[in-house]
């Protein structure tokens, strides 16, 4: 029996893998989701079989009620809500490590279980506390500002000492009842907090994969406490997936994870004030531009989620095509608030995946475009991030769409994006703001090409 089950785990790895690679391309991206689900359903129902099983019962039951709050969720949830439910499925993975690995320790006590026991019981109460402070911030349950304070390092380090040497004392006398166990899972806990407070609400994308890296790990050295092999392999492919894309959102924003996670982002740095003149236009005046205008690009952002203005801007696009302009859609890797969001709703429009441009792609031709259009963007079109070394986004790469010939800025008011700077763009010289709601104004430039 165990033969077959490790052959139907390897069955299991593979969907893994191969999901993997096709979450790498939105074309392939859904089917890459649902075989990744078949291979986990394929390994918990093998699992079952396995003889250390006590009670298939309530793990069937435990099935049931994770798959209906998880429908739910993954249903109820607004696509705006999307990282926050990211970051608390990331600390449940983290807890459920921990509890797993504690619960190995009821059937024997060597000194490897306990080292692994103590591994996944770190990892995964740090992932758990410091995912649910995550979620607390990026859903503003929480203050979103770096939370920084005089000696917080030095309490972080004397933290960190008391950890380990909880942790060395528990694996010389190992036992699920050991107040050292008791001690790790606290400190642990408390490690989780303390190491995501000071980092700032723009940083938590990063801190949220990073944390789903950590994830992996613990079900890892679950794995191995409780000598699953699957779980072993799904962790260790979380893990390095989770580190992966923390590197890339680190490029993306020109910062290392060093300065991500130290820094207290925000906290310390006040951006100069933006101050001039702002250029309102109406959607007649947009109509006039663009109908003009033999190539535009359309810069999407958060607000373009909040607005849901994905199928109004695709329609525009069409009649900008029809018009005999060529219209592409660039994308920044962390517009939105989580890595390929706005990939994501473009998709959900229609949109061609070829129309879609990197950052990297369309910057080195932005003086060549006519019009730049940006949809509920800010942060990731801020110029203060190449010229303003006191602007906490200093560094980060942005789209430079104030080197296009004419920027429209959609969006409600002058209030500042997800980072709290002022954007010194909205009083550039060639750029005009249409104020509103980025559906409402769309649409009414839309109806303007109607006859
Ligand atoms: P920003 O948060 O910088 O700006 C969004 C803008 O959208 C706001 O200024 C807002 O202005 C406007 N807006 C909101 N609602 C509407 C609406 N209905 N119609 C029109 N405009 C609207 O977004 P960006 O995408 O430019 O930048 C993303 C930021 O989020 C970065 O700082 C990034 O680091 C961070 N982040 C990224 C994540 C990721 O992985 N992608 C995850 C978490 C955070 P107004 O209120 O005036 O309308």
């Amino acid at each position: 029996m165990e033969l077959v089950i490790n052959a139907v785990y390897i069955v299991a790895a593979a969907f893994f893998i191969f999901g993997l690679k096709m979450l790498g391309s939105p074309k392939t991206a859904r089917r890459g989701n649902m075989l990744s689900a078949i291979g986990m359903l394929i390994a918990i129902v093998v699992t079952v079989f396995s003889k250390s099983i006590v009670t298939w019962e309530w793990i069937i039951v435990s099935v049931v009620i994770g798959a209906v709050i998880g429908a739910f969720s993954a249903r109820l949830v607004a696509m705006t809500a999307m990282p926050e439910m990211v970051a608390i499925f990331n600390g449940f993975g983290g807890g459920a490590s921990l509890l797993v690995a504690w619960a190995a320790l009821f059937e024997t006590s060597t000194m490897f279980l306990s080292v692994t026991v103590i591994l996944s019981v770190i990892i995964g109460g740090i992932t758990f506390s410091g995912s649910a402070i995550a979620w607390g911030k990026l859903s503003e349950t929480l203050p979103s500002k770096a939370v920084v304070f005089l000696g917080q390092r030095f309490l972080n380090t004397l933290v960190l000492i008391a950890l380990i040497v909880s942790a060395v004392l528990f694996c010389m006398d190992p036992s699920p009842e050991s107040p050292y166990l008791y001690a790790v899972i606290g400190i642990a806990l408390l490690l989780g907090i303390m190491v995501v407070i000071p980092i700032g609400g723009a940083d938590m994308p990063v801190v949220i994969s990073l944390l789903n890296s950590y994830s992996g790990l613990a079900a890892c050295a679950a794995g191995f406490a409780i000598n699953n092999n699957i779980l072993i392999v799904a962790g260790s492919l979380v893990g390095a997936a989770g580190i992966i894309l923390t590197n890339i959102m680190c490029k993306a924003m020109n910062r290392s994870l060093t300065n991500v996670l130290f820094s207290g982002f925000g906290a310390t740095k006040t951006a100069s004030k933006v101050e001039g003149e702002v250029k309102p236009i109406t959607p007649d005046d947009a109509y006039l531009i663009l109908e003009a205008a033999s190539n535009v690009t359309f810069v999407p952002g958060y607000g373009m989620a909040v607005a849901q203005a994905q199928h109004v801007l695709c329609e525009l696009a069409d009649i900008l095509e029809h018009n005999g302009c060529e219209v592409t859609f660039a994308i920044h890797p962390v517009a939105g608030r989580m890595p390929g969001h706005m990939n994501v709703l473009l998709a959900e429009a229609n949109v061609s995946y070829d129309q879609l441009i990197e950052m990297d792609d369309i910057n080195p031709r932005m003086n060549q475009i006519d019009v730049a259009v940006v949809i509920g963007a800010n942060d990731v079109v801020n110029p203060a991030a190449r010229t303003d070394e006191n602007s906490p986004i200093y560094g980060m790469p942005i789209i430079n769409v104030d080197e296009a010939r004419t920027v429209f800025v959609l969006k409600r008011s002058m209030a500042s994006g997800f980072s709290g700077v002022d954007n010194p763009l909205f009083f550039g010289e060639n750029t005009r703001m249409l104020f509103g709601d980025a559906k409402e104004s769309i649409s009414a430039v839309i109806s303007e090409f109607k006859p």
